[in-house]
């Protein structure tokens, strides 16, 4: 193993340190503080255990968390019905809904009913627009967001390198692909049409897989040294498989995001961040997407 760990969990105890703070301020100065709802429909345990993982976060941050329960068998009208009431709640800042829910309902009509100002995860169309038009005021989807936080801690130019995005989900690949756009990055977006994958990944400088199929990336994938963040996350029984080979891609790359402990514990915190971006928007007061890293030491 040649590549240095990328690891995300001490940034994101930063982060957390630094969120808490903010919101805790933000509080003082303006008497209002940030809660979110979060819609489960059935009892699906992936959807729990990230739920527990939003409100321990939510805890933390001096976020409040809601956790809206619909049960396994309401119709796509309750489930519209339910997300347009706490679109109007004014003690709601922010809505995620949980997924995957049940195959009987549209997932993404839900997802794009949700408010573009309390769309925390950043999945609706007009989220998305903004993300496109680079306006600085869209929520950056959690996950991409913890990518670019990753790469913002390397001391990397981004601008000019070549960048390839594997997958192009709604929620990860393609924001992804549009942040790296924006900063510059020369980028191509594969999926599973894609034809000589391999060919094309080995030419990245920034890797970027999000696709669910572990040992996709093998070393032949990619460039030697090249920055490779895994963010898929696969479980096998009790064990979680990133979609990169670890030992022939680590033989390889120059930076490897671990699986488990890269991206995923900067996730969840990147949603306490965009809530609390979320309750200062409503509230009149611009905060732009950008992270600004090299100031947040303490
Ligand atoms: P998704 O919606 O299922 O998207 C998967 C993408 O991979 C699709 O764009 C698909 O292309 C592409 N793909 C499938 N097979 C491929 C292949 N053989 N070669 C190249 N591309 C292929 O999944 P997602 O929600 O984006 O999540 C992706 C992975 O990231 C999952 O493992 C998920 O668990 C993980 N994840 C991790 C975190 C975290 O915090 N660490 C957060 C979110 C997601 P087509 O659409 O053309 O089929």
């Amino acid at each position: 193993m040649t590549a240095k760990p990328l690891k995300g969990r001490a940034l994101a105890r930063r982060l957390r340190r630094r969120t808490a703070k903010d919101v805790r301020e933000f509080q003082e100065r303006t008497g209002h503080a940030a809660t979110i709802a979060a819609v489960i429909v059935g009892d699906d345990q992936g959807a729990l255990n990230y739920a527990r993982a939003q409100s321990r976060a939510s805890a933390n941050t001096g976020i409040g968390y809601q956790l809206v329960r619909l049960p396994g068998d309401c119709r796509m009208s309750d489930a519209m019905e339910a997300i347009d009431r706490l679109n109007l709640a004014a003690e709601i800042t922010g809505i995620i809904l949980l997924t995957p829910v049940p195959t009987h309902l549209n997932q993404t009509m839900l997802q794009w009913r949700i408010a573009p100002s309390k769309d925390l995860e950043g999945v609706s169309p007009g989220n998305m627009g903004h993300l496109l038009a680079d306006t600085g005021i869209f929520f950056t989807p959690p996950t991409p967001a913890a990518a670019m936080a990753l790469l913002d801690s390397l001391d990397l130019e981004l601008s000019g390198q070549q960048a390839v995005v594997v997958g192009h989900s709604a929620i990860v690949g393609k924001p992804l692909a549009m942040r790296l756009l924006n900063r510059r990055c020369t980028v191509t977006i594969a999926h599973a049409h894609t034809r000589n994958l391999a060919s094309l990944t080995a030419e990245a400088d920034i890797l970027c897989v999000a696709v669910g199929k572990p040992g996709l990336i093998t070393g032949n994938h990619v460039k030697k040294d090249a920055v490779v963040l895994d963010i898929g996350t696969t479980y096998v029984g009790k064990t979680v498989l990133g979609d990169c080979d670890p030992d022939s891609v680590g033989s390889k790359a120059g930076w490897l995001t671990p699986v488990p402990g890269g991206i995923g514990p900067l996730t969840t915190i990147m949603l306490m961040r965009n809530a609390y971006r979320a309750l200062a928007r409503q509230l009149g007061e611009a905060i732009w997407t950008e992270w600004d890293w090299p100031s947040v030491e303490e």
